[in-house]
């Protein structure tokens, strides 16, 4: 394990603390990431994980990444410590409820469309010995992830800055994967044809959803029997820190997708399959 880029942001913890008792500033302590992660590690234990003091440091780690990079490039519009640990890191999380622990705990897994990191990243954070690939075709967004699997000195995580349109075909990839990921990319029936083709026969899909989740799951009829899964179930994500809808959609890998699928770059969403 490189545990250098952790060792660096453990002292700068250290120097910030220090820091913040002589300044009594919260901002201050905030700014050197120095944060209260109590949000954080209840709405685990409501998930049923228990978060090591590793593992908050590299939440606290992540957030101030994210921050920083944000500040330069559109990677969210949630920056707010609070929020950062509700919505980005506990909605992540939350897919434990439809896999189970145990699932995730050696999965192999890939996020398509990871953006800044979400979901993969803090499933990968609180189950180091899934494997985590992420897709992302945004070369900044895909430079992002590559900073920041460094600097929280993740293993096993591996970073692809293409197309999942294009990826789907490499036979390395393609139905290589005991769990598909895909949160905030494009509408389901999109979603359907773009992550398919990296399940395994007999691995799971789970997608994020907000309130439009039953209709667009009706719209996915289609895509879902073309592309080899079947509908298991929708799950509403039941935490107290997240007051809005918010639902996982999740499908089992039956038969195989055809070669022809996922159609070119672009495609899917041009004309979603119905
Ligand atoms: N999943 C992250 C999240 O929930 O915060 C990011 C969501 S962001 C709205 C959607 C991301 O998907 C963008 O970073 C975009 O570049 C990426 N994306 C969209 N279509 C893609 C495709 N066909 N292949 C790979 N990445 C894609």
């Amino acid at each position: 394990m490189v545990v250098k880029g952790i060792q660096a942001s453990v002292d700068g913890r250290i120097m910030a603390s220090a820091d913040y008792s002589k300044s009594g500033s919260r901002i201050q302590a905030e700014e050197a990431g120095d944060l209260d992660t109590g949000i954080l590690s209840r709405g685990a234990e409501e998930l049923g994980l228990s978060l090591t003091t590793s593992m908050l440091e590299r939440f606290q780690d992540f957030h101030r990444e994210l921050a920083d990079w944000n500040t330069r490039m559109n990677l969210t519009s949630i920056t707010a410590w609070g929020d950062v640990q509700t919505k980005h890191f506990l909605d992540s999380l939350s897919v434990v409820q439809a896999t189970g622990k145990g699932f995730l705990e050696t999965a192999k897994l890939i996020d398509i469309g990871s953006g800044g990191g979400f979901p993969g990243v803090p499933l990968k954070i609180v189950f180091p010995g899934s494997s985590a690939t992420l897709v992302e075709s945004t070369r900044k967004k895909a430079a992002f992830l590559s900073h920041l699997v460094e600097a929280l000195a993740l293993e096993d995580v591996h970073i692809l800055s293409d197309r999942a349109e294009t990826l789907a075909q490499r036979s390395d990839l393609r139905e290589a994967f005991d769990l598909v990921l895909c949160r905030a990319v494009a509408r389901l029936p999109i979603v359907v044809e773009l992550t398919l083709p990296y399940c395994r026969i007999g691995g799971l899909v789970v997608v994020h959803k907000g309130s439009d989740a039953e209709e667009e799951l009706a719209a996915s009829r289609t895509a879902l029997k073309k592309l080899g899964g079947i509908f298991k179930e929708i799950r509403r994500v039941d935490l107290s820190g997240l007051s809005d809808d918010r639902y996982l959609i999740v499908f089992e890998k039956v038969s195989d997708s055809p070669a022809e699928y996922p159609r070119r770059p672009g495609m899917p969403a041009k004309r979603p399959l119905s």
